[in-house]
């Protein structure tokens, strides 16, 4: 397998070390990607910082302008949790830059899949507006350029973070050639994700909620996306798969409340690597959004560039949750009727 990745110095400039979104969030992957001996194995695809025209294909003119402004001045809060600094535009439009490019490779056959390690996130950012951590729409970027560039027409996004891609959603709302699908913990920040929020007008029904409750772990998930997710997919038939990668559901994440573990996660990292297998010739590309327990971060990239390199070993220090997991049932049973399962 050929696998690659996307990482840059860059992508520690924009940092505030007080703030859970930090640099050291990418110095413990990287350590640990070259501990591991995973790294040599790698191919580095360099970034570039997206073209504005790429950029607008999801974000306002103004918008964009905007963030490039407030960066040149030296940076500034664009919300109440959203930080800039000098380096930050430069940052954002190199992760973007940076997907589009390994997405582009891997549609076009150069590279077998790949995991962009870029900062900031992307899927909280709303076409005018920053949010949570989030500058630019990655993973929408990614997919409207792969479009764009290659002819495919349709992209699913499939977002495990254990926030609802809110961003991504709203910006792909009326786009019926990505189907995007989002598990979530909700209530939860940002509030969105509701299980009806099923994409509006042509789109409807391509848009796909999981809202989960507290304390919901491996053997939940299992079922919603094995008995929904999974199913949906086959029916969407993507010609490439992007995963929006957070590994903030694990259950010793300090922000949130959801039970994974590193295994269950690996599950779910080797059931999308082996539906993109069956779908669209293994085109898969991964880009890292949140996660802000550094024990689980590492592993869990490192986990999924194992997987992605076609290996079965899983590494999961932390183990299994000290929750119990509550009856999944009845939210299976809602999304089936609702999705027509
Ligand atoms: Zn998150």
């Amino acid at each position: 397998m050929t696998t690659g990745y996307v990482y840059e110095r860059v992508f520690h400039k924009h940092n505030w070390p007080d703030h859970p979104e930090n640099a050291r969030r990418l110095s413990a992957v990287m350590d640990y990607l070259s501990s591991h001996d995973i790294l040599p194995r790698l191919v580095h695809i360099p970034s570039r910082e997206a073209k504005i025209n790429e950029l607008q294909l999801c974000h306002h003119p103004l918008y964009i302008e905007m963030v490039e402004d407030t960066c040149r001045f030296g940076g500034g809060m664009l919300d109440a949790d959203t930080y800039t600094n000098k380096f930050s535009f430069e940052a954002a439009a190199h992760a973007a830059g940076g997907l589009i490019d390994l997405s582009v490779a891997v549609v076009k056959g150069e590279l077998d899949n790949g995991f962009a390690l870029i900062r900031p996130p992307g899927h909280h950012a709303i076409p005018n507006r920053a949010m949570g951590f989030c500058l630019f729409g990655n993973t929408a970027i990614a997919a409207r350029a792969a479009q764009y560039i290659t002819g495919i027409e349709r992209v699913a996004i499939v977002d495990f973070d254990v926030h609802h891609g809110n961003g991504t959603q709203a910006i792909l709302e009326e786009d019926p050639t990505v189907m995007f699908v989002s598990s979530h913990q909700y209530p939860f920040y940002p509030g969105t994700g509701a299980i009806y929020q099923t994409g509006t007008g042509p789109a409807e029904g391509t848009k796909i909620n999981l809202p989960l409750s507290v304390m919901m772990g491996d053997e939940d998930i299992k079922r919603l996306y094995g008995e929904v997710v999974f199913p949906l997919l086959r029916r969407f038939q993507p010609q490439l798969i992007i995963v929006s990668a957070g590994f903030d559901a694990h259950w010793d994440d300090p922000l949130a409340n959801i039970g994974l573990t590193l295994t269950g996660y690996q599950w779910l990292v080797n059931s999308l690597i082996g539906l993109a297998g069956e779908l669209c010739d293994g085109k898969i590309v991964f880009a890292l959004e949140g996660g802000y327990n550094l024990q689980v971060l590492a592993p869990g990239v490192g986990n999924t560039f194992r997987a992605l390199l076609g290996e079965t070993d899983v590494d999961d220090p932390l183990g299994i949750s000290p929750w119990v997991e509550p009856d999944v049932s009845s939210l299976l049973s809602q999304l089936k009727k609702i999705h027509a399962l």
